[in-house]
């Protein structure tokens, strides 16, 4: 049974009539002070899992969080419903920083965002410990484990919080984790005493594609032609794409902006505002953008290289449709994109043990890129859940032909054998095309069975062809030893003939007449409708901007929808709109309908 006061604290500060699937567990069981780890699908409503304990509770809260735009959004928000909430972080003055401390320890503010950073400093846990902290809170808690897709070294030192606070709360949430992930996450956090609440990382607003890569810019020209003026981010590989891309689509009728680490702190800042605050922007990001943006209406993201592992591919295409809406996201991706991968994993940091872990992973992110299975079931999968084929992906719209390729297969295989195994993509191709190179002749590789073997294919067709048999393991990438390509003991069986290799038909097949998910309460409105839309979304940005916070703090586009939808008269009728709670009322709801009625 929930608390009362939860249901109340639902209506009236956030003005929500419901809760949504798992929040009114996950909130028990935080009233209940037992450590908990949700993991929760992007826009699932994680936040009021954790603050409507904090507003609850007589105790104070700590939220730690890792990135500054992220605890400024929540705070403004929190204030934007009167709740007493704050952060201290670098980027504030220090008489600021100074004054919300003491206010703090004061007990006149309850929830309080901080980075790990700034909290792990033995003088001030030594501090905090005497001050009664009911509530630990870690946001994108996957950032504490080694084995998680966002690692980050200041988070490690969060283990400690249950050695210091052996009587707090401890709460962790993520939007990913695989199986690895969330165990060292309990371990780190809780040492084991922690209840797991699982939620379905299902969604199902997004269609997912994957195609191998012939010219990036002809695939994203094409992904993005019914998509002007909307917003979306294109990932690249490397900072110097980022703005390639950024280039290429301004010059192709979008809007579009660079966002990457070597930019300067005001530069990315200024960008990431454009990007929350204007509609129809196209963000061309490294892997650096996108924690903690939740911007409701992003309706696609792009990769045009390979992702990092299936953690990070499911953050960064999770970002798309949060409000609900099909979105769509695809990814391209080819041999060299494959390589480099391997190569940052070799040329990395990290140990051994690591390496291998992060070889498995990418390994695991191929299987799923060349699967004919439904991407949402492959994707899932990974994560131990089974679902049903979600009915819009590539490959439910196009089921891939399967084609017997055993034979292509063996001169493949043998091709790479005759040539001792010593050499990369580029050359066993030229072999198998017959190409009378200078290298090849020096090396008395045009004397061998299988040179010219596989002339009538061209080379993206070789190319597509042996990257499914390097993501059916019967090939490797020797990283170490420059990208040769070596045979794998199931490589062997094959060339022997005794296993046979089906391969999907290698053609192009993009499908732009897509079925559109569609949500059940979607709200409907009509063209005619779209002026006022309009109008009042004006109106948010300017009142937003006033006040210097996102539009979406303001009010999120579904409330908007929903006020245009039904046309409230009276604040009453206000009231009922999704998303206005009396603190929000109070302040925008006379604003607003007297702009209805001008
Ligand atoms: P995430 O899980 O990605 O952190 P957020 O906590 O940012 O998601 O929530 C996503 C959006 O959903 C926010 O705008 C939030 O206010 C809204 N939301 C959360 N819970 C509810 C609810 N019970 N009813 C309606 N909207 C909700
Ligand atoms: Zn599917």
């Amino acid at each position: 049974m929930l608390s009362e006061s939860a249901i109340e604290v639902l209506n009236n500060t956030f003005g929500y009539k419901d809760f949504r699937s798992g929040q009114s567990d996950i909130i028990n069981a935080i009233l209940l002070k037992k450590n908990i780890l949700a993991i929760m699908p992007t826009g699932a409503g994680k936040s009021l899992c954790y603050q409507i304990p904090a507003i609850i509770n007589e105790l104070k809260t700590i939220v730690i969080s890792p990135l500054i735009a992220l605890m400024d959004d929540q705070v403004n928000a929190l204030k934007q419903n009167r709740v007493s909430a704050e952060r201290l972080h670098s980027h504030m003055k220090e008489e600021e920083n100074n004054e919300i401390w003491k206010n703090f320890c004061k007990g006149d503010i309850k929830i309080l965002y901080m980075s790990p950073e700034a909290l792990m400093r033995e003088s001030k846990l030594k501090i905090i410990q005497g001050l009664n902290i009911g509530l630990f809170v870690i946001d994108e808690a996957h950032c504490i484990s080694k084995w998680g897709h966002g690692f980050r070294k200041d988070y490690e030192n969060l283990s400690k919080l249950k050695d210091f606070f052996p009587n707090s709360n401890i709460c962790a949430f993520t939007a990913t984790a695989d199986k690895d992930t969330r165990e060292d996450i309990v371990e780190k956090l809780t040492g084991g005493n922690c209840e797991l609440f699982l939620q379905s990382l299902k969604r199902p607003n997004l269609s997912l594609s994957v195609h191998q890569k012939f010219s990036w810019k002809d695939q994203l020209l094409k992904f993005l032609t019914d998509k002007k003026k909307q917003s979306g981010i294109v990932y690249c590989l490397s900072r110097k794409n980022t703005e390639t891309v950024a280039e290429f689509l301004n010059s192709n009728g979008f809007k579009s902006i660079a966002y990457h680490a070597g930019q300067n702190s005001n530069i990315r800042e200024r960008n990431q505002n454009i990007f929350m605050t204007e509609t129809g922007i196209v963000m061309a990001a490294t892997i650096a953008f996108g924690m903690g943006i939740d911007k409701p209406d992003v309706r696609f993201v792009a990769h045009i290289s390979l992702p990092t592992n299936i953690e990070e591919y499911y953050q960064e295409i999770g970002r798309a449709g949060r409000d609900g809406k099909s979105s769509d996201t695809m990814m391209i991706y080819g041999l060299d994109d494959l390589y480099q991968r391997r190569r940052f994993i070799e040329e990395g940091s990290s140990n051994e043990d690591h390496k291998r872990m992060d070889h498995r992973r990418l390994d695991a992110l191929l299987a799923f890129c060349e699967t004919a299975a439904c991407r949402q079931v492959s994707l899932l999968g990974y994560f131990s859940e089974k679902i049903e084929n979600c009915g819009v992906c590539d490959n439910c719209l196009n089921p891939p032909l399967l084609e017997d390729g055993t034979e292509l297969a063996q001169i493949v295989l043998s091709a790479i054998y005759r040539v001792g195994q010593s050499f990369g993509s580029n050359y066993i191709i030229d072999v198998l095309m017959g190409v009378k190179s200078e290298k090849i002749i020096n090396n008395h590789h045009d004397k061998i069975k299988t040179f010219g073997r596989g002339k009538e294919y061209k080379k993206k067709f070789w190319q597509s062809f042996m990257r499914q048999l390097i993501s059916s393991n019967h090939i490797i990438i020797n990283i170490k030893k420059y990208g040769i390509y070596e045979i794998t003991k199931t490589g062997f069986q094959l060339l022997k003939s005794e296993r046979e290799f089906k391969y999907k038909s290698i053609v192009i097949t993009e499908n732009s007449s897509k079925k559109k998910y569609k949500k059940d309460d979607e709200i409907n409105i009509k063209d005619e409708e779209l002026p006022l839309l309009q109008r009042l979304k004006e109106l948010r940005l300017e009142l937003a901007k006033k006040q210097n916070v996102p539009a979406f703090v303001v009010f999120a586009d579904q409330t908007l929808m929903h006020i245009v939808e039904t046309k409230p008269q009276t604040l009453d009728e206000m009231k009922q709109i999704i998303g206005i709670g009396p603190h929000k009322l109070e302040k925008y709801g006379k604003i607003f309908l007297d702009a209805m009625s001008s």
